[in-house]
């Protein structure tokens, strides 16, 4: 069989496109002025970075005024809850609501807080990967002072209510945040109509390059500083303004949220082809609600198999894929995300996660599909979980 070149993780990152290229090639030799310099090449910067912003905003129903870039959407995620916590706890409220299934990005600043005094609740998910905003609001107490529950999940696709759960916050007074990563360019999104105070996001999701990302903090909201030194970003976060990147989010920003209802009726169509091809295979399951849920994810449970093995092996075919195990986060524990919806480890440890976008060809989406079958036939001979499986034992 031919080898292919099939990229089906977008969800890790995506290749930087031709057209955010082009618009910032010019920033490193022509335009490299200081965006805080006097003269035009300076002045030039600037209108590009504010340029950047407005389309920025415009892509997420803000004002430009409202748009804060930082390096990555990480850094976004760390500013919005120690940003609000530092400011909150002076009025008492040193409690943070977020769900168990959140990015590290947020679970594992949520735990510094914790060793700083801030008391957090973490909201469990349902075995379908969905947060229900009534265990929210019976989260939120009297002192807490930010819910943080993510628009997207980064491993199983789905999308939480966060319309519901903005309403709640609001209805207790209580500042919402929502790390949205993932949905960003993938689902409309309208921070306005849907009640959210502050959102992340990051360029290298959505065809930027990596390391730039931004945080949108609705007027009103004051945070502290994230980087003393220089006046950049209103003050807010020093350090001479990466212009190219900045330029590249924009444009891809823009590109990213252009005519979403009409790409995602393709890209939903062959993501649920592969849904259907893929759970032909004997004792899988699909994680996460089948229509709740990003139209490029699917996340699926093969078991008998090590997800290190089959990630291996779906290369040696040519397809890049990404699993819940050990291999993404370095460690031998399972995904927390795939633990969250009540897998058992064994099982969790043999999950799959197809991203894909439009530019996939049904031919390759065949050829995942055909190849499959016999990748997991070949790692289950060699299993012995499957072999225990099989013979009706426990393999816990
Ligand atoms: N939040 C979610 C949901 C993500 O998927 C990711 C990246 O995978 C991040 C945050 C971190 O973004 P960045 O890589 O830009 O720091």
């Amino acid at each position: 069989m031919e080898k292919r070149s099939i990229y089906a993780d977008n969800a890790a990152t995506t290749q930087v496109s031709e057209e955010v290229l082009n618009a910032m090639l010019p920033y490193f030799r022509t335009g490299y002025g200081n965006a805080s310099s006097i003269y035009k090449l300076g002045r030039d910067a600037q209108l590009a970075v504010e340029t950047a912003r407005e389309k920025v905003a415009a892509a997420l129903g803000a004002a430009p005024a409202e748009i804060f870039f930082t390096s990555c959407g990480s850094e976004a995620d760390n500013w919005a809850l120690k940003g609000t916590v530092e400011t909150m706890a002076k009025k008492g409220k040193k409690h943070i609501v977020t769900s168990v299934f959140e990015h590290h990005a947020i679970l594992h600043t949520a735990q510094y807080l914790e060793k700083h005094g801030i008391e957090v609740t973490y909201v469990p998910v349902s075995n379908k990967g969905l947060v229900s905003p009534e265990d929210v609001k019976n989260a939120i107490r009297e002192d807490t002072a930010l819910v943080s529950i993510m628009f997207a999940n980064n491993e199983i696709g789905t999308i939480q209510p966060i319309e519901e759960i903005a309403a709640v916050c609001h209805e207790k007074g209580v500042l919402f945040h929502t790390d949205a990563v993932q949905a960003v360019g993938h689902i409309d999104i309208d921070v306005k109509k849907m009640g959210i105070d502050m959102l992340s996001l990051s360029g290298h999701k959505i065809h930027a390059q990596k390391g730039i990302g931004a945080l949108y903090v609705r007027k009103g909201i004051v945070l502290p500083n994230l980087i003393h030194g220089g006046a950049q970003e209103r003050n807010k976060r020093a350090g001479t303004e990466n212009v190219p990147a900045i330029v590249g989010l924009g444009v891809a920003i823009e590109a990213a949220t252009k005519n979403i209802a009409e790409k995602n009726v393709s890209i939903t169509a062959k993501r649920n082809r592969l849904i259907d091809g893929i759970l032909q295979i004997p004792y899988t399951r699909l994680n996460g609600d089948r229509d709740k849920r990003l139209p490029g994810n699917l996340n699926i449970s093969i078991e008998g198999i090590e997800g290190e093995s089959l990630l291996l092996m779906l290369d040696m075919y040519g397809i890049c894929a990404s699993s819940g195990s050990a291999c993404t986060s370095g460690s031998l524990d399972p995904s927390h995300v795939l633990l969250s919806i009540g897998l058992k480890h064994e099982i969790a440890h043999g999950s799959l996660r197809l991203s894909i976008e439009d530019n996939i060809s049904d031919d390759d989406v065949e050829y995942i599909i055909s190849v499959l079958p016999e990748i997991v036939a070949k790692l289950r001979a060699m299993s012995p979980v499957w072999e225990k499986m099989m013979k009706g034992e426990s393999y816990e």
